[in-house]
C-alpha cells in the first residue's frame, strides 16, 4: 500500500491559499479540505441558533448536536451544515466578523481538528489549508507550506472578490479587518497562525496565481522526488 501524502497550505487571510490549494489538488489529483470553511460553518451555526460567539461550552454543546461535513463528491469540495450547502453563506460579513473569536476556542478547535485528521485518514492524498495545518494537525505531513503577502495587496485580492460575487465593500474597510482577524488568529493560546518549522514560504504579493501554483506544484514534486515517494499524480515526481 502507498504511504499517505498531505501537503498542509498556511498564512493569513487574502493569501490566495483556497484558490491555489484547490488547483493545485486538480493539477495531482489529490482532494482538497478548506479548514477555514470548517470554522466559518461554526460560526454560522453560532448566527443561526443565536448564540454568544463568547460562550465555548454553549458552542461546544451546539457543535455536538449538529452535522457538519465536507461533501468529497464535488470539485472542489462543499461544506454543508446540517445537510445544507453553506458555501456562499459562510463567506458573508456577519459570519467573517465572528469566525475568528469563534475559532480561539479550545472546545471548537479540539472537535474540529479530530474532524480533519478524520479527513486525512480517508484521503490520502490530500492538500489541506488554514492556519495550523503544517503547525499543529498535521506536523509530519510530507510538504508544507507558508503562503504569504503584503496585508496591502491581501486586502485588494479580498475586496475584488466580494465585488465580484456582488457585494459593496469599501478595501479600507477590507484591510482593517484582514489586519484585525490576523492579530486575533496570531494572538491566541490555542492554534494560533504560526509559519510552520521546516515550511517552504511563498510570497505571493508580486505572484500571478498561475506562477504560484506553478511553484506549489515544483515544490510538491521536488519533495516527492527527493523523499523518494510514489505520488501516482501524473508529470514527473
Ligand atoms: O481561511 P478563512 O478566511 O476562511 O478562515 C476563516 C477563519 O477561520 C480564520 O480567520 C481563522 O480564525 C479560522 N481558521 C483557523 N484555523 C484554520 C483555518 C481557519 O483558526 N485551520
Amino acid at each position: 500500500m502507498s504511504s499517505p501524502i498531505i501537503v498542509t497550505i498556511d498564512g493569513p487571510a487574502g493569501t490566495g491559499k483556497s484558490s491555489a490549494a484547490s488547483r493545485l489538488a486538480d493539477l495531482l489529483g489529490f482532494d482538497m479540505l478548506d479548514t477555514g470553511a470548517m470554522y466559518r460553518a461554526v460560526a454560522l451555526l453560532a448566527v443561526e441558533q443565536g448564540i454568544d460567539p463568547h460562550h465555548e461550552a454553549e458552542l461546544a454543546v451546539a457543535m455536538d448536536r449538529a452535522t457538519l461535513d465536507v461533501d468529497f463528491s464535488c470539485r472542489p469540495p462543499i461544506i454543508r451544515l446540517d445537510h445544507r450547502d453553506v458555501r456562499n453563506r459562510i463567506r458573508d460579513s456577519d459570519v467573517t466578523r465572528i469566525v475568528s473569536l469563534i475559532a480561539s476556542h479550545h472546545e471548537v478547535r479540539v472537535r474540529l481538528v479530530k474532524a480533519q485528521r478524520l479527513v486525512a485518514l480517508q484521503h490520502e492524498r490530500l492538500v489541506t489549508e488554514g492556519r495550523d495545518q503544517g503547525s499543529v494537525v498535521f506536523p509530519d505531513a510530507t510538504v508544507r507550506v507558508w503562503l504569504d503577502a503584503r496585508p496591502e495587496v491581501r486586502a485588494h485580492r479580498r475586496t475584488e472578490e466580494l465585488r465580484a460575487r456582488g457585494q459593496q465593500v469599501d478595501e479600507k474597510r477590507v484591510l482593517d479587518e484582514i489586519v484585525e482577524r490576523d492579530a486575533s488568529d496570531r494572538g491566541r493560546a490555542e492554534g494560533p497562525l504560526r509559519q510552520p518549522i521546516g515550511a517552504a514560504v511563498i510570497d505571493t504579493s508580486d505572484l500571478t496565481f498561475e506562477a504560484v501554483v506553478g511553484e506549489l506544484e515544483r515544490l510538491v514534486r521536488a519533495k516527492l522526488h527527493d523523499a523518494n515517494v510514489e505520488c501516482g499524480c501524473g508529470g514527473s515526481a
